[in-house]
């Protein structure tokens, strides 16, 4: 396998940079541009796990001074042998380092591929490798730890326990089905249906917590929705806690989608304040209640807002009716004054309602507890193990309705042979989940979504 190198820090001016070279010849091609000055032990002689300071050089002239440490195989991020030079954090200089290490042997590395590396080697699990990403991009203290779970291998465990369970049972049956003649015991159906409900059961359970991980890690897509006037723009202020949009007491001056996030306890909120929703006549402003509509439609989570200080109308009656089943919360707005509005001929339409008054800046506590119940965030923890995303949930899926499928062949009186092969498809779909049985193309894919230096 060639020798890589890439710079790991963001391309931006800063303190310092990193260029992480990494590959059987990775200590020699750090020995022709750093000059040791600490000591005197040339990066190849120098052991894993050390630093030295000294000048990083083109042959000719000094191009920065720096520190280089020395990882050895297997002992590294890689598995192979990495050396890291950090260098002044400046664009150009970076640029002339990484440059130097090009000229002396290294190959440009692709994006995620010191990552790819680790993964091949054994370092970590498909899964792990997806954790770093995760972790990277975390915004939030929740979604930073579902991914550092990820990252210590929680979810790993979990569908090890599952796969190794129905490896167990396979080999058996295999047995069994292979040598009949022979003085194997014979395996029960009541064994195989257990086995078959626990796995079906465990991964039922990650399934069902992968909306709350998605939305913990990823925040919901919120549409603010509503009347004129009813206060959506004053709660989207009151959320963001800056002018963003623009308040008036003029009907519809709100038209395009606003889009922007804020967190409200542990999730992250992404909002838009979508023009309010009604019928109108006016043309630039129909296409922005048009693109509200759908923003209503694919929504994760959506905040009805009701202007309590007037009377229910029609416009009101049809938004509470298109927020039925859906993850919607009624905003009882204006609760200062008069109250007019009889929410009781709405409220079975949505989860949960909360009352607020988003021009005096009240009932934002109320609201973020609704949401919150609503993702069920406080009984959701992720060093059980969760899916991180949409190729382990599909992994997930497939395998279960394999094992289910088995179940099923099993009861109405399949051979223990058909039996097999459905349990064999659906471990091969845990596999892949893992990354222990992964095509080249599924890991490719995976890998693709990092960045260079990753
Ligand atoms: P939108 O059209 O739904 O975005 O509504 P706006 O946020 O622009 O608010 C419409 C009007 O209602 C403005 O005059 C706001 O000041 C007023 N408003 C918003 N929230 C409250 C509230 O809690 N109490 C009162 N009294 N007025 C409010």
């Amino acid at each position: 396998m060639s020798t890589i190198a890439a710079i790991s820090t963001p391309r931006a001016q800063g303190g310092i940079s990193v260029i992480r070279i990494s590959g059987k010849d990775a200590l020699s091609v750090a020995e022709k541009i750093f000059q040791p000055i600490s000591h005197s032990t040339p990066a190849t002689q120098m052991e894993g796990y050390t630093c030295a300071y000294g000048k990083i050089t083109d042959g000719a002239e000094t191009v920065d001074d720096g520190v280089l440490t020395v990882f050895r195989a297997p002992k590294s991020y890689t598995g192979e042998d990495v050396a890291e030079i950090s260098c002044h954090g400046g664009i150009f200089v970076t640029d002339r380092v990484l440059k130097l290490a090009f000229s002396n042997g290294a190959e440009p590395a692709e994006p995620g591929e010191f990552t790819k590396r680790a993964f091949l080697n054994g370092k970590m699990s498909l899964t792990q490798a997806e954790a770093v990403m995760d972790v990277i991009s975390a915004d939030g203290k929740a979604g930073l730890k579902c991914a550092e779970a990820l990252r210590e291998g929680a979810l790993y465990r979990r569908i090890k326990a599952v796969s190794d369970g129905m490896l167990k049972l396979l080999g058996s049956l295999a047995a069994w089905v292979d040598y009949p003649e022979d003085d194997i015991p014979a395996v029960e159906e009541y064994e195989i249906s257990a086995a078959l409900e626990l796995a079906s059961s465990s991964l039922d359970g990650l399934l069902s917590a992968y909306d709350s991980g998605r939305i913990i890690r990823e925040g919901a897509d919120t549409a603010i929705v509503g009347r004129p006037n009813v206060g959506k723009s004053t709660l989207m202020n009151l959320l963001s806690g800056c002018e963003r949009s623009i308040v008036t007491d003029i009907a519809g001056t709100t038209r395009d989608i606003v889009e922007e996030s804020v967190r409200l306890g542990d999730i992250v909120l992404r909002l838009s304040d979508t023009a309010g929703i009604r019928e109108t006549g006016d043309l630039v402003e129909s296409v922005g209640v048009d693109r509200a509509r759908k923003k209503l439609e694919t929504a994760d989570l959506i905040l009805a807002v009701f202007d309590t200080g007037a009377e229910i109308a029609p416009g009101d009656i049809a938004l509470a009716e298109s927020c039925k089943g859906r993850n919607a919360v009624a905003i009882l707005n204006k609760s200062d004054l008069e109250q007019r509005f009889d929410f009781s001929a709405i409220s079975a339409c949505f989860r949960d309602s909360v009352t607020i008054s988003a021009g005096h800046g009240e009932g934002l506590d109320k609201l973020q507890a609704a949401v919150e119940k609503i993702y069920n965030t406080a009984a959701f923890s992720p060093d059980r193990g969760v899916l991180a995303n949409e190729r382990q949930r599909s992994c997930a899926v497939k395998a279960k309705a394999c094992f289910d499928e088995a179940l099923e062949a099993l009861h109405s009186g399949a051979t223990y042979d058909a039996v097999n092969i459905l349990i064999d498809e659906g471990e091969n779909h845990l596999l892949e989940l893992t990354g222990e049985r992964a095509s080249e193309a599924v890991v490719n894919e995976v890998f693709s979504r990092f960045c260079v230096g990753k």
